[in-house]
């Protein structure tokens, strides 16, 4: 309360107040009591010599003291003072305020002894007789320049001592209301100071809360002026500073939200300050819940939080990658010091690497599947070319037999690799659809007539559900038949003899949506995922026939009408494939 400029004004003000009337009061009051003093004694001293000069003849004719008690006490009415008639040696011969027989002899008194050395005496004491403070003045009285008695008058200091009492009064009245008007002066004063540096701090306080910032108006050219002035410059240069880290910070955010990467940063404690979207997602849990707790906590990987702690340890970069087999995913975590930046924190990075691995995967089966599906007609090729070297070609009907099924193998050879170069060029867009309005019950009924004689060798009962007024898609008719004749195909191989496949078409907003369900043998859970890949088959021994093809290039044809192919199957119930078509 007192660092505030009022008190920083009012006190020194006061206090020097104070000190000066004090001090002036002190000096006053002597100098009037000294020259009060000296006039009382002047006063006493010419009183006391008139009455000397009175007595002189007198105390000479012996009077008795009731006479010149009498004297006394009339010189005390007339002088208003106390008159005190003392005989050479001391004996007090007349007094005008106590019995003189009472009093004792007064030689030895201070003003007396001075008398009678030098003519003149005072003494300024209590008076043990009346009680009170008297200033005493004795002359001698003299015969024939004898001292034969003194003539003494005193006065009591109480006039004085009133008159003083009353300066003190004074002074101590003047002194507080000076003191008082100092007191309202320096609050004004004050007030008119500090009110703009008030409303300064006002509005600073304003901006600390987070209110919207203003400028203030002045047109003062003082010191406060100036300080309003140089506020308004740092506030504007404030704003520009906070909307700049804004819109960096608002980047910054938008980026770290938009990466597919995992970011999280874990401060000095094990504890969480950042965790974004890619992180939310990899750990299953919100952004929210994560922040202020142990990365222990959150992620609870031990290989992470290792990771982690050789970080601190080593203060370098740590790489790790591992499956997190809680999210199924496969990640690369890499953590990084984050140094004289943020002392003690470490970014820790996440990079999703589960579709790489598939990719890797499905490449590495794919050169396995086209190796296998290779290797087994070259094996039968090269075993019937040797048989025939070896002397079937002398035996004519052997040879001929031989030559057909070599023939068959080219034939599936031959088979199998157009089927690869006509997916290569449908995946590397190479084939032009030519897009026209096609009806989907036409699609379906021609698909089943191709089909129709491989069904019946089969014993399966192909049945077709398409309501008649669904509207036509946008597609390229032969293109769009050979999906369905894949399907279909399949369909009737993987179906037991005495089955059923259904070919249905319905609408579906602004598509179409065709399926083909059979009761066949149905299509293993793990495998569903996978055998839209190119050489994919469920049965490992690869004992089916097909090349594997067949669903990667109805799934690319789909693509490429800008619909989508998907299978539901339970294993030994049957299977159903759903493709859509957008309609015209
Ligand atoms: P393939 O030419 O070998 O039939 P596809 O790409 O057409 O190749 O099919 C891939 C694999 O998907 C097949 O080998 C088979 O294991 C499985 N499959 C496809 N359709 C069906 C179906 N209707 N019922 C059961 N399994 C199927």
């Amino acid at each position: 309360m007192f660092s505030s400029i009022r008190w920083r004004i009012l006190i020194p003000y006061a206090l020097l107040i104070l000190v000066s009337l004090t001090g002036l009061g002190i000096y006053l009051n002597n100098v009037l009591y000294q020259s009060q003093l000296q006039n009382l004694e002047a006063r006493l001293s010419d009183s006391a010599q008139i009455i000397s000069d009175s007595l002189s003849n007198d105390l000479a004719n012996e009077l008795s003291t009731s006479d010149i008690t009498a004297r006394a006490e009339h010189w005390a009415d007339i002088l208003d003072a106390r008159v005190t008639i003392i005989s050479y040696d001391g004996t007090v011969l007349g007094e005008s305020h106590t019995d003189p027989t009472l009093m004792n002899n007064h030689i030895a008194r201070p003003e007396i002894q001075s008398a009678l050395s030098t003519g003149y005496g005072s003494s300024l004491r209590y008076s043990q007789t009346v009680q009170y403070e008297l200033l005493y003045v004795a002359v001698p009285i003299l015969r024939d320049e004898q001292v034969i008695g003194f003539a003494r008058v005193s006065l009591p200091l109480e006039q004085i001592e009133s008159q003083r009492a009353q300066i003190r009064r004074t002074i101590i009245i003047g002194s507080v209301v000076t003191i008082g008007a100092a007191v309202i002066l320096s609050i004004f004063i004050a007030t008119l100071v500090t009110r703009p540096i008030r409303s300064l701090t006002r509005e600073a306080q304003q901006m600390i809360e987070g209110e919207a910032t203003k400028y203030l108006p002045t047109s003062r050219r003082d010191e406060v002026g100036q300080l309003t002035q140089a506020f308004n410059a740092l506030v504007e240069k404030l704003q520009t500073q906070i909307s700049a880290l804004q819109s960096e910070q608002g980047t910054f955010t938008a980026m770290l939200q938009q990466m597919t990467d995992g970011v999280l940063i874990v401060n000095e404690n094990g504890r969480l300050t950042l965790f974004n979207a890619a992180a939310e997602r990899l750990f299953d849990t919100r952004e929210s819940r994560a922040i202020g707790r142990s990365l222990a906590e959150v992620i609870r990987q031990h290989q992470l939080i290792d990771l982690w702690q050789q970080c601190i340890d080593t203060g370098q970069e740590q790489f790790i990658a591992l499956e997190l087999p809680r999210q199924g995913t496969f990640v690369q975590s890499i953590a990084i010091p984050l140094g004289e930046a943020l002392p003690g924190h470490i970014l820790m990075l996440f990079q999703d690497l589960t579709r790489i691995r598939r990719l890797e995967t499905v490449r590495r089966d794919f050169i396995s599947n086209i190796s296998h599906e290779l290797r087994t007609p070259l094996a039968s090729l090269k075993a019937l070319t040797e048989t025939l070297q070896t002397g079937a070609l002398e035996d004519p009907p052997a040879a001929r037999r031989f030559l057909y099924r070599m023939e068959t193998e080219v034939d599936a050879l031959s088979h199998m690799v157009s089927e690869l170069l006509e997916l290569t060029r449908i995946e590397s867009g190479q084939v032009p659809l030519k897009l026209k309005s096609v009806k989907p019950r036409k699609l379906l009924t021609k698909a089943k007539e191709r089909l129709g004689v491989q069904a019946e060798r089969n014993r399966v009962v192909i049945t077709l559900d398409c309501p008649k007024n669904l509207p036509p898609v946008r597609a390229d008719r032969p293109r769009l038949g050979q999906v369905l004749v894949n399907l279909l195909h399949n369909a009737i191989k993987f179906t037991p003899e005495g089955g059923e496949i259904k070919l249905c078409a319905r609408q579906q907003g602004d598509k179409v949506l065709f399926s083909v369900q059979d009761t066949g043998s149905g299509i293993p859970a793990d495998d569903l995922p996978r055998i839209f890949e190119r050489f994919y088959k469920t049965d490992p021994a690869r004992s089916s026939g097909g090349t594997g093809l067949g669903l990667a290039i109805a799934r690319h044809l789909v693509e490429a009408h800008g619909g989508r192919i998907w299978a539901d199957s339970v294993e030994g119930e049957g299977s159903t494939f759903f493709f859509t078509i957008p309609t015209v």
